[in-house]
């Protein structure tokens, strides 16, 4: 079933120009302090990540407010071409908050594991005003998370592309943390169909956490061994009676494949052989906050385990 959009902004099948992204941007609220929230936790962390040989660095801020939206990541103090190197992203979509709370509690418990056998690089939260206001689009109604190519539009996405040039010797694994919520479907796709003049088709939030790989590059029992790890925490998307998750064939049991790079998605930012996306379901009537987060550091220690059993 087609439907036209209701969405208060905008003329139905007319894309937004300036005026209707201004007045999307009017209608944002602050709901929650990114200061509070990451920057004050990770900053508490810094001697203790110290120790472990990673530092905390600013690789950039957003123009909206540069003081208040400082871009963090948590490196290794030195790289060893020895070691395989890994990237952790949260927060690209600044609103799926167990994505920045998974990658500050795989820092704080989990990162002193994996530090002597591997390079490490966790942008905690991508997109700060989208914390903040609970928001998948940046200031300009962009997403960031269709914004990973050159000259990209989206400051966030820039901002972490040239912090990925940093390190020269490039990366063998990225985990992008992401959610599949409610409010996608309730908000989010709604938005996206009003702002490109189209007609927003409802769609199904699947019940559950599910991974989603490259469709040219698959690695199939990489991502078998995330759905096994993230299974021991929380339950697995059940593929719909058309066999697909959120319109995309499931290819094997929690487990969808997209054209990465051609969508311009975050987990292509590396071009590494081992990369997932997580998408952690927050509004199942069982799962918590601290679940959720669980489910995140899950996905991130069974894909730096699974590579390091290889090597
Ligand atoms: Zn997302």
């Amino acid at each position: 079933m087609t439907n036209v959009s209701f969405y208060p902004i905008g003329t139905v099948g007319e894309k937004w120009g300036d005026a209707e992204k201004a007045a999307w941007f009017a209608s944002t609220q602050i709901k929650r302090s990114y200061q509070d929230n990451v920057v004050t936790p990770l900053k508490a962390m810094g001697s203790q990540l110290g120790v472990l040989g990673l530092s905390v660095v600013q690789y950039g801020a957003l123009s909206i407010d540069p003081a208040r939206y400082p871009l963090f990541a948590v490196k290794s103090a030195t790289f060893d071409p020895n070691k395989i190197t890994v990237l952790v992203t949260g927060g690209v979509h600044g609103y799926e908050t167990s994505g920045v709370h998974g990658a500050l509690a795989f820092l704080a418990n989990n990162a002193a594991h994996y530090v002597e056998r591997v390079n490490l690089v966790v942008a905690v939260c991508v997109s700060p005003w989208g914390y903040e206001t609970i928001n998948r689009w940046n200031p300009k109604a962009i997403d960031p998370n269709r914004s990973f190519y050159t000259k990209s539009p989206a400051e966030e996405s820039a901002a972490l592309m040239a912090l990925v040039a940093s390190v020269p010797q490039g990366f063998d694994v990225h985990v992008d943390l992401h959610e599949t919520t409610d409010s996608d479907e309730e908000e989010f796709r709604p938005a996206l169909a009003a702002r490109d003049g189209k007609a927003f088709i409802p769609g199904t939030i699947p019940d559950g956490f599910y991974a989603v790989g490259d469709t040219e590059n698959p690695q199939d029992a990489f991502q078998k061994a995330i759905i096994d790890g993230v299974s021991k925490v929380t339950h697995i998307a059940p593929a719909d009676d058309k066999g697909e998750i959120i319109g995309s064939t499931v290819v094997q049991h929690g487990v969808i494949n997209y054209l990465l790079k051609a969508l311009g998605l975050c987990s292509s930012v590396t071009g590494c052989i081992y990369n997932t996306t997580t998408e952690v379901y927050p509004d199942s009537p069982s799962a918590t906050p601290a679940e959720c987060n669980l489910a995140q550091v899950a996905a991130i220690t069974s894909a730096i385990d699974y590579v390091l059993a290889l090597n």
